[in-house]
């Protein structure tokens, strides 16, 4: 029947297909406007040490504000950037407002923060990528050194070697690399061991269970005392209670991310929000 009208017609087996395909066309085209009407902002996540309750970091976190949609979180339109390849520029407006703000930041008196900046895949082996980074670099020479690139696992698994090989042009600039969202993909232990990282973020589904369930508390304490022993630092996200954090301190989780220390907060209100978070000592609060 597709073919009695004739040619390239797509065929739809249901409204609910067709619908899903228009849906997703709206936001593709939303998206490639966003960008250019400055839609997309960021929010910043602090991260704190246990052992000193010291604030050493924010990861930053895309936000897209439609004018019809409102606020949309980014596992609604990440892929969808990838999908339509817009992934790359609108990283690269990540990349550079991280710089600015970090540049602002030390300006404030900061002067130790890093930034932490989530990276697709599609994004790490872009080959313009260090000629980027070495023009941002020259740009904002106070704030090279404190950037940090995180890498989802589970999107580590595929051609390994050329992974590596984009992982070292970032290690040579300076950068350090996270895996984010460990435990979630299927990233073997000797892959890890032949990736140039810094540091391994702890998936937050093993904290919110960490408490109630055993696996994911032997889950998490092994990972804690693996990584220790591999020399990389272990950060715990998505940690929301006091018991939490107690637990992962006694068992020398070095740095926590979560609710319980501070949700996302929007770039224009970072300095101020920082000011007040820390107490005389320098401790977060
Ligand atoms: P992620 O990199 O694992 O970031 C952590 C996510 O956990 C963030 O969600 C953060 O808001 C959330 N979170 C932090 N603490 C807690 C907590 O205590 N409880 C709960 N329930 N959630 C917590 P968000 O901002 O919605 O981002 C989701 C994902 O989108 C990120 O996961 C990251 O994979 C991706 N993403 C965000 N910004 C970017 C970006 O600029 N580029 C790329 N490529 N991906 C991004
Ligand atoms: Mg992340
Ligand atoms: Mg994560
Ligand atoms: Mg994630």
């Amino acid at each position: 029947q597709a073919k009695a009208r004739g040619g390239n017609v797509v065929h739809f087996y249901s409204q609910q297909m067709f619908d899903a395909f228009q849906n997703r066309l709206a936001l593709e085209a939303d998206l490639k406007l966003a960008l250019l009407h400055q839609q997309f902002d960021l929010h910043l996540q602090p991260q704190i040490r246990f052992a000193d309750r010291k604030l050493i970091g924010l990861e930053a976190l895309l936000r897209w504000q439609s004018p019809s949609r409102g606020m949309v979180p980014p596992d609604e339109f990440i892929s969808v950037l990838e999908y339509a390849q817009l992934m790359i520029p609108v990283g690269y407006w990540v990349i550079e407002k991280s710089y600015q703000l970090l540049t602002e930041l030390q300006q404030q008196g900061f002067s130790e923060l890093t930034i932490a900046i989530n990276l697709s895949t599609a994004q790490l082996n872009d080959p313009a990528l260090p000629a980027l980074l070495d023009r941002l670099n020259q740009r904002y020479p106070q704030a090279a050194g404190y950037l940090e690139f995180e890498l989802t696992e589970s999107l580590l698994a595929n051609n390994i070697p050329a992974t590596i090989a984009s992982m070292q042009l970032l290690k040579a600039r300076g950068f350090r690399l996270a895996i984010d969202d460990f435990g979630t993909g299927y990233s073997s232990l000797s892959y890890l061991r032949q990736m140039p990282v810094d540091i391994i973020k702890i998936d937050k589904s093993f904290v919110f269970g960490m408490l109630d369930n055993q696996a994911d508390f032997d889950i998490i304490t092994s990972t804690i005392a693996m990584v220790r022993k591999l020399g990389l630092e272990v950060v715990a996200e998505g940690v929301e209670t006091q018991a939490q954090a107690k637990t992962l301190t006694q068992h020398a989780c070095d740095i926590g991310q979560g609710y319980l220390f501070s949700k996302p907060i929007p770039a224009k209100d970072i300095v101020q929000r920082l000011q007040d978070g820390l107490d005389q000592d320098g401790q977060w609060r």
